[in-house]
């Protein structure tokens, strides 16, 4: 079982007495920068030049310098900016920058787990990271609450990396809710596991599929999508509050019966071998070596995915159903 550490357990005056550089101030930057800041934290936010961030940081009262100064100045390195451009900040702004005893921050294990970053030896690597979005993490934490974190050590070299994670994790209110410890090994391939099975790649090809069988058959295209797409959300926020049980309680026993005899046809022992196969590309490694040597060739395949999914049947109905329901926000 895991093993979980709370307020009492972590003492906020270890990172008061650091320096923290933040780098990046999008969904999880501007949470962890603000959230020190108010915590009593000695915090700088690390952004190039030209960054469309910068305004936003300054004006919430943040100190903005490049992110090789933030390094310079600061012993605690949060790199928060996306992942696949990490390994690149990390050798130009980070890497020259970095003393004996520093700490290196993440918030997601992919570019150490897959090797994109080798660390010197001379500094610690820790991971903390939120079990939600940024706005999500920053919001809880001034409503005297939290998100629950994950913490990680991959290297220790100054024998205090743990507790040094866990005061960082207290000062974004982690330690409010609880901070699970695990590794930048199971941190890694878990998140690309269940992004690729279920929460993005499983759930949007589930959906798509029963989409056009329905169309195929000859159905009305707005009633497949209700059934098939916008129901989902239902489904899925009595899950989050209650598990399966609560789900099961709430729809028809039909629809019950239909989950049982049903679901283990769609997701099946062929269904799970893939999984495997997908579980052992992620351990491999071959899928973060992939992805990087997409995302260095300017993203084709992944422009021509996002422009096929763009133009389905299922996209198109969705768009003009969603205007009819006043309620449903459809903002970026
Ligand atoms: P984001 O895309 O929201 O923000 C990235 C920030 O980096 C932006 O402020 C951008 O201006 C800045 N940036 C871009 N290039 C830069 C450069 N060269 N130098 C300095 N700054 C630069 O990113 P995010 O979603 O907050 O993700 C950051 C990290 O947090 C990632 O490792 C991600 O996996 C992890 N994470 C994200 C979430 C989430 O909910 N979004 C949750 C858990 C962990
Ligand atoms: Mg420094
Ligand atoms: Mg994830
Ligand atoms: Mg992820
Ligand atoms: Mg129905």
């Amino acid at each position: 079982m895991a093993e979980l550490f709370y307020d009492q357990d972590a003492d906020l005056s270890i990172i008061q007495s650091r320096k923290v550089a933040v780098l990046g101030y999008g969904s999880q930057g501007h949470a962890h920068a603000l959230s020190l800041r108010d915590s009593g934290v000695d915090v700088r936010v690390g952004l190039h030049e030209g960054s469309a961030s910068r305004a936003r940081a300054e004006e919430q009262g943040l100190r903005v310098v490049t992110p090789a100064e933030a390094v310079a100045e600061a012993d605690v390195i949060m790199v928060l900016v996306p992942d696949p451009i990490q390994a690149k900040v990390y050798e130009e702004s980070i890497a020259p920058h970095l003393k004996d005893g520093d700490a290196l921050f993440f918030g997601h294990g992919l570019n150490i787990r897959f090797g994109f970053i080798k660390p010197s030896t001379n500094v610690d690597v820790c991971m903390v990271a939120p079990k939600g979005p940024g706005h999500l993490v920053r919001r809880q934490y001034e409503e005297g609450r939290g998100v629950p974190c994950i913490a990680a050590v991959e290297q220790d070299a100054t024998g205090k990396a743990f507790p040094l994670a866990l005061s960082y994790a207290k000062a974004i209110g982690g330690t409010r809710a609880g901070v699970i410890k695990t590794t930048f090994t199971e941190e890694a391939e878990t998140d690309l596991f269940g992004e690729q099975a279920v929460l993005c790649g499983g759930t949007t090809a589930l959906v798509k599929a029963a989409f056009e069988t329905l169309v195929e058959a000859g159905y009305q295209p707005e009633i497949a999508y209700f059934e098939c797409l916008h129901e989902l959300k239902l489904i899925v926020d009595l899950m989050y509050e209650g598990g399966l049980e609560k789900m099961r309680w709430s729809v028809s026993e039909t629809a019950e019966w239909g989950d049982y005899v049903t679901g283990p046809r769609i997701v099946n022992d062929q269904t799970k071998a893939e999984m495997r196969q997908v579980l052992a590309e992620i351990q491999d490694g071959s899928f973060a070596n992939n992805w990087m040597k997409e995302y260095n060739a300017g993203l084709p395949k992944y422009n021509e995915y996002k422009k096929a999914d763009e133009d389905h049947l299922l996209e198109t109905t969705g768009k003009k159903l969603r205007k009819l329901m006043s309620w449903v926000d459809d903002e970026r």
